[in-house]
């Protein structure tokens, strides 16, 4: 068995206005199906790898032989990233998060513009490229950043919620301008998807 490309579960346009058809065609059968691919290609000898969960293979990257963990941790990354970020997304999101999940923000963080804020910080402030996140540190909800195509479940934390701050998920329609993808993005979260997460 070898890793796939998850279907999307909305069509390319569906997001509109805030992250455009072209930007997320090209990112998704281009930029993720890269990721799957260089990920097949490096484990293609490595059948232990092969039949791990894409979690517990990035969970456990100091069992992966030195020759490929670059590749795994890249690429392995780049899939699982992909995966939880179009899943976090919907036509009908947007708005605050309710219910178990609010409660949880307010207790750990803060007020939801308090929680807007500081995830915006970790998303404009992450120099290059990366990712800015929700996690679950233990039982308490933080906000984080990664480098690269880094995930967080490598450190022992659990991510429910991520935005992709690579050049390629918002230069076409923002260029320059990180900061107000950002706030685009928030207008299509799905907070009961997130919340499932928790
Ligand atoms: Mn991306």
């Amino acid at each position: 068995m070898t890793f796939k490309l998850p279907s999307l579960s909305y069509g390319y346009d569906a997001l509109e206005p805030h992250i455009d058809a072209r930007t997320m065609e090209i990112h998704y059968t281009k930029h993720h199906q890269g990721y799957v691919n260089n990920l097949n290609k490096a484990i293609e000898n490595e059948k232990g790898l092969q039949e791990m969960a894409i979690e517990e293979l990035m969970a456990s990257l100091d069992k992966v032989p030195d020759s490929i963990r670059t590749a795994v941790r890249n690429n392995g990354g780049g899939h699982i990233n992909h995966s939880l970020f179009w899943e976090s997304m919907s036509a009908n999101g947007g708005g605050e998060p309710t219910g178990y999940l609010m409660e949880k923000i307010k207790t750990d963080i803060g007020s939801f513009e308090d929680f807007k804020n500081e995830f915006k910080k970790a998303a404009t402030g992450r120099f290059g490229s990366g990712w800015a996140w929700l996690v679950m540190d233990g039982d308490k909800l933080k906000i984080t950043s990664t480098p690269n195509q880094d995930n967080p479940i490598s450190d022992g934390l659990k991510p429910i919620l991520g935005l992709d701050v690579w050049e390629h998920a918002y230069y076409l329609k923002y260029q320059n301008l990180r900061g107000d993808y950002v706030d685009a993005w928030f207008n299509v979260v799905d907070w009961k998807k997130v919340e499932e997460r928790l």
